[in-house]
């Protein structure tokens, strides 16, 4: 990656990571790796004192990117299988790009398969003729190798819902203490949690498994709310235990019943064809309501997680606190947006358009004069390139 990129992550760190970097409890235990730009893998098995020696790290080193585990270990220098594990804090990772917004098409940007031409998104061309086919400009290619996406203001607000989804089952079903859910933007997509709370840290693999499925809303059983099944056929019996707390109350209330509508409950059993139609639409609907995060961030007790204060190299733009007060009012675009302003030249890969530090910028010509913090965007999302 370019030296354009990297001075301007100097600056940052220089300037700003002795107050930016959030240091983690018990800094000691914790593995750490890094990401250098352009060079591909990770520095990892690195440990640190004290924050300070880590700034000293990033100061020096300038990364790319900066992770930390959210294990705990009592060698976290040495191989994994020697670092014996001590626990790990609960995290949580929603992916605006998991979401499958309807707004993700207008703002995609195809990168041609054989000519790595980038143009803009499909059926946005200036062109009359409105093709919803892509073809490349430069080479006439049909396929895109992939497609460069620049998250819109909708994007934000449709991960800021499955944010506020996953604070109350954390706060509410799993009674976990709001002031012990730390919520960060991710630095480019999306948000990450973390859970400050020890009774947690020793959770397996299985268990956190066990907890994504409750959360996604996989694998209710119909008997729990009421509906069962003999060989004379179903029907239906509330369990003892009642209806009034998690699924069972999520579930009772989109259906509206209670303990005392067991007529009510037959007749949607009967309209739904019977047990196995009654489940599949129970899936459908625990589904919907569940919350869509990234189970392999959670279930892994081994990870490297993004470092709250680090910048990501995806986007330029920092992983920062969100503070859950003010999530909707949050603009990752805004405050996440902390790289310097110094007017710097790029020469772009095609019509582009977002929004940064409350600016619109709609570039359209080929060489563009910037702030350093959107040339920074641009060549971080591959749609432009320094001169
Ligand atoms: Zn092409
Ligand atoms: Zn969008």
């Amino acid at each position: 990656m370019s030296e354009l990129v990297k001075s301007a992550f100097r600056e940052y760190y220089f300037k700003h990571a002795a107050r930016a970097i959030e240091a983690p409890d018990a800094i000691e235990s914790r593995e750490f790796g890094y990401a250098q730009l352009g060079v591909p893998g990770m520095v990892r098995h690195l440990s640190f004192r004290s924050v300070g020696e880590l700034v000293a790290t990033l100061v020096r080193e300038v990364p790319s990117d900066v992770y930390c585990s959210n294990a705990l270990y009592r060698f976290p220098t040495l191989a994994m299988q020697e670092k014996q594990w001590l626990g790990a804090d609960l995290i949580f990772d929603i992916d605006g790009k998991d979401l499958d917004l309807p707004c993700v098409p207008s703002h995609s940007y195809p990168v041609c398969a054989a000519c790595k031409r980038v143009s803009s998104p499909i059926g946005d061309d200036d062109d009359d003729e409105k093709s919803k086919e892509y073809s490349c400009p430069a080479c006439g290619g049909r396929k895109a190798e992939q497609l460069i996406s620049i998250p819109c203001a909708r994007c934000v607000e449709g991960s800021k819902k499955e944010a506020r989804r996953l604070v109350e089952f954390l706060t509410g079903d799993l009674g976990i203490d709001k002031g012990r859910v730390n919520v960060y933007f991710s630095g480019n997509n999306g948000f990450h949690f973390h859970i400050k709370d020890d009774s947690y840290r020793p959770l397996d693999s299985q268990a956190r498994s066990d907890l994504v499925g409750y959360l996604a809303g996989v694998g209710l059983m119909a008997e729990s709310i009421g509906v069962r099944r003999s060989p004379q056929g179903e029907f239906v019996k509330f369990p003892k235990s009642g209806l009034a707390l998690g699924w069972r109350k999520k579930v009772a209330d989109r259906l509206k019943i209670d303990q005392s509508s067991a007529v009510r409950l037959t007749h949607i059993l009967k309209e739904k064809g019977g047990y196995a139609g009654f489940k599949a639409e129970l899936d459908r609907m625990t589904r919907e309501m569940g919350v869509r995060i990234d189970p392999q961030v959670t279930t892994d007790v081994h990870r490297v997680f993004r470092m709250p204060g680090t910048l990501n190299s995806k986007s330029g733009l920092a992983k920062v606190k969100c503070d859950l007060d003010r999530l909707d009012s949050f603009d990752p675009f805004t405050e996440a947006c902390l790289l310097g302003s110094a007017k710097t030249k790029v020469k772009v890969k095609t019509h582009v358009k977002f929004r940064l530090k409350g600016e619109p910028f709609n570039i359209s010509k080929e060489t563009a004069e910037l702030p350093a913090f959107a040339a920074v965007y641009l060549v971080c999302k591959g749609l432009a390139e320094a001169v």
